[in-house]
């Protein structure tokens, strides 16, 4: 299973992630964008029919903020 979450440190707000995976990104009040799935904690798998945009996003990412892993990395 995929699991991703933005480093919210390196972010710079440019807007990709969410226009590339609408359903999993969002932004807040700065624009800065986080995993709307589990409020940016990175611990629910994402629905497979999503996992695509999410890899988009990830590659996407000018900065490399959006993280991708295959695992559960809270635990
Ligand atoms: Fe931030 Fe990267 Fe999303 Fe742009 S694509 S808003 S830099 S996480």
């Amino acid at each position: 299973p995929l699991y991703t979450w933005i480093d919210k440190e390196t972010c710079i707000a440019c807007g990709v992630c969410g226009a590339t995976a609408p359903e999993v990104f969002d932004y807040d009040d700065e624009g800065v964008a986080y995993s709307i799935l589990d409020d940016n904690k990175g611990e629910m798998i994402v629905p497979e029919e999503l996992e695509e945009d999410v890899l988009d996003a990830h590659e996407s990412c000018p900065t490399e903020s959006v993280k991708v892993i295959k695992r559960d990395f809270n635990q």
